[in-house]
């Protein structure tokens, strides 16, 4: 009889996990979201953001936040290792952007990545590399002031399949400038710098309003039409706010800021529901800028569909894209009004 070998085998632990980091890293760009949004869950108020080649060969971002602590090196970039979830009854009313605690452990399985930290209480600052999941070496004390500066340098340099996927160096960058700048407006008090290495500021923000912040990035003649919008909606229980163009404002492409919660997310639904009330008002073929921030209780918000959390799941989907359409709705109407009443005055 002949004997036939298994053909069903367990994954190896390594390949697993550069499997698993190439789900959670897609690019550049989401490398950068992920440590964007440590540095903020940091309360970090100044970000610098340097990158090569559009993010491919090195990234490194720097922030003044609380640090992390030398007895802590060592698992910052063990899978599934984080400080800000315990049981899973947490996630409900999770306040952070990070729960996972698989960014920078995907980060180390597809890149070299390096962490020097200080926390306020640390004499000096503390330096490790890692690589998958791991630290090289025993962390290194080194100068540094407070706050956390990592560095990733080689993105996919072990996975050759993605590494060839990516095109372009630029659009990398645009992508990455792209969620840059859209974390600026949302974090207005938070600065923000990025830089090409060797060049001067793309993004520079100050600590001021979020409309300074939107002609800052977007520029004048957009920031010039804006109109506020804030709205709580009892029944649903959510509020929105946010600044959205007025109808002298039209665009080639529709740009939309949207925020659920304070996570950057997109939701091809309630874009296409806003899209329609603007149709009432712009020419045909032009597009609006909008700016909006959804805060609905957390208990009705799932945060947990994909790792990257790009995409959030809500009660009452389609209740509340109705409710935020009316809002804008009415603020356009509004402002149409006033606009006619200038005219004619
Ligand atoms: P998560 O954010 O889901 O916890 P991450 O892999 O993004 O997972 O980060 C792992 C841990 O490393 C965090 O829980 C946090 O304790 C620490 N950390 C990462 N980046 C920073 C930072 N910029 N400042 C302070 N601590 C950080
Ligand atoms: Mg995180």
């Amino acid at each position: 009889m002949a004997t036939t070998s298994r053909l069903i085998k367990k994954l190896d632990e390594a390949v697993i996990n550069r499997i698993a980091a190439g789900e959670v890293i897609q690019g550049p760009w989401n490398a950068v979201k992920e440590m964007i949004e440590n540095c903020l869950d940091a309360k970090a108020t100044n970000i610098l953001v340097v990158v090569k080649q559009g993010g491919l060969k090195l990234i490194q971002i720097q922030d003044n936040g609380k640090g992390i602590h030398k007895c802590d090196m060592d698992a910052v970039c063990e899978r599934f290792a984080t400080s800000k979830l315990t049981t899973f009854d947490d996630l409900s009313s999770i306040s952070t952007y990070g729960f996972r605690g698989e960014a920078l452990a995907s980060i180390s399985h597809v890149a070299h990545i390096t962490i020097t930290s200080k926390t306020a209480n640390s004499q000096c600052a503390f330096k490790g590399s890692y690589s998958d999941g791991k630290l090289k070496e025993p962390v290194k004390p080194c100068a540094g002031t407070q706050g956390t500066q990592i560095t990733v340098e080689d993105l996919f340099y072990n996975v050759p399949t993605r590494r060839k996927a990516i095109k372009s160096a630029t659009e990398e960058y645009n992508k990455l400038y792209d969620v840059i700048s859209k974390y600026a407006i949302h974090n207005s008090k938070t600065t923000f710098t990025l830089k090409k290495h060797g060049e001067n500021a793309a993004i520079r923000t100050q600590s001021g309003s979020t409309v300074d912040n939107i002609q800052n990035i977007y520029g004048g003649e957009v920031s010039r039409e804006l109109i506020k919008v804030e709205h709580h909606d009892e029944q649903y229980k959510f509020k929105v706010q946010g600044h959205v163009s007025n109808a002298n404002y039209n665009a080639k492409k529709c740009i939309l800021l949207l925020f659920i919660n304070h996570r950057l997310v997109e939701s091809s639904a309630l874009k296409k529901a806003l899209e329609s009330v603007y149709a009432n008002y712009l020419p045909k073929g032009s597009h609006p800028f909008m700016y909006l921030s959804l805060e609905i209780i957390p208990q009705n918000v799932d945060v947990n569909v994909h790792p990257t959390k790009h995409e959030v799941h809500f009660l009452h989907e389609e209740a509340i894209i109705e409710s935020v359409q009316r809002v804008l709705e009415n603020v356009l109407l509004d402002s149409n009004k006033s606009r006619t009443f200038l005219t004619q005055a």
